[in-house]
């Protein structure tokens, strides 16, 4: 059983600091991702699973054995692990078949289990037809199919993907998206998927890691991480949240811009500073005729709102809106939903859709 436990990683580069604490539990046949921006640790993360390198602190657990630890890290080769690179490294003078056999032959099988697995995976990843091609002659994505064969024939008990689908363009990737996760529902193998993209993540994965300056912010099901960001990082980071700033009331009200939000969430203390997260299309806005007080509504969740600016998309309408304190909010609206800049609006924001942030 491939169970991938991460006890406490830290990998420091001189003082800087990569990996700063990373435990995490991948249960056997979970697909994992790993996503955050840019630098975040992903790649390094990824790399000390893979057995490149050993951890400054913590240890790698697989299957209950310590592969990597300070004084003693089992190299790549032992591990029964694939790595994909963002890079496909496929080999140039090698056919499709020659490239994905290949992992099989220096492992020693013999003819007949050598060709009977090849041509099961060329056909799972939909490769048969290419068999005799050369790298050269195929496109972006069946390069990706390729590479993803290689290391899918030797049965490996973890596959750590590392921003498989970058280099495609826009198309293909969504498309890849849904053969990586169909693939993986038909082997089920043990698997970390690093991305950068929020959509690849919600695609492909079971459980999401979030993750910020060397450390996992969150961890859950795309679901959660999505309707229930626990900080402000994991609200922006995974699209189209609104921070709002306000002062606690009491256990479930927040003054914001000068009226008062029934909120959700809990362990709110009077007169203490609170962020709120709010997803753009969880705001509805209407127009105010005649001059009203919307945010006198009892009990209503309504703020009072200026249209700064809005775009037709042609599916929506995309609102920026200024709040009575001057902030700005961003709001997805009906097309027909149409406001000049200018007017006054009433925004309605429901209570169990105002998240009350855990501070930073
Ligand atoms: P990600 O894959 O999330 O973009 P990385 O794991 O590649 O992030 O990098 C994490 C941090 O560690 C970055 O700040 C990066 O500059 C630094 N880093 C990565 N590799 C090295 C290295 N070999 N030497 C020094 N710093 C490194
Ligand atoms: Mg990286």
């Amino acid at each position: 059983m491939a169970t991938v436990e991460l006890k406490g990683l830290v990998k420091r580069y001189g003082t800087a600091v990569a990996v700063a604490g990373v435990s995490l539990k991948i249960e056997h046949g979970q697909l994992v991702c790993l996503l955050g921006p840019s630098g975040c640790g992903k790649t390094t993360t990824l790399r000390l699973i893979a057995g490149f390198m050993e951890p400054s602190e913590g240890e790698i657990v697989v299957g209950g054995k310590v592969l990597s630890s300070p004084d003693r890290t089992v190299p790549p080769e032992g591990r029964n692990m694939s790595m994909i690179f963002q890079s496909y490294a496929l080999w140039p003078h090698m056919t499709v078949a020659e490239n994905v056999a290949y992992g099989l032959r220096i492992r020693k099988l013999d003819r007949a289990t050598i060709d009977r697995r090849l041509k099961a995976i060329l056909a799972t990843t939909r490769l048969e037809a290419l068999a005799d091609r050369y790298p050269g002659e195929l496109s972006g994505g069946q390069q990706q199919r390729v590479s993803l064969a290689r290391a899918l024939v030797v049965e490996p008990e973890t596959l750590l993907l590392d921003e498989p689908l970058s280099n495609l363009d826009a198309n293909l990737r969504e498309e890849m998206r849904f053969e990586i996760r169909r693939l993986h529902d038909q082997y089920r193998y043990t698997t970390v998927y690093v991305t950068h993209d929020q959509s690849e993540a919600m695609t492909t994965a079971d459980l999401i890691a979030v993750m910020n300056h060397g450390k996992v912010e969150q961890l859950g099901p795309p679901e959660e991480i999505y309707g229930a960001p626990r900080s402000e990082f994991v609200a922006r980071f995974i699209g189209g949240a609104n921070i709002l700033r306000g002062t606690a009331l009491d256990e479930r009200h927040v003054s914001v811009a000068g009226s008062s939000l029934v909120v959700s969430g809990d362990g709110l203390k009077g007169q203490r500073p609170v962020s709120l997260s709010i997803r753009q299309h969880e705001i509805t806005l209407a127009a105010v005729r005649g001059g009203g007080a919307p945010g006198n509504i009892p009990g209503g969740n309504v703020l009072p709102a200026t249209v700064a600016r809005q775009v037709f998309l042609g599916s929506v309408r995309d609102y920026t809106v200024t709040l009575a304190d001057g902030s700005e909010l961003r709001v997805t609206a009906p097309p027909d939903c149409n406001i000049a800049p200018g007017e006054a609006v009433a925004l309605t924001l429901p209570a169990d859709r105002c998240r009350v942030l855990a501070e930073d």
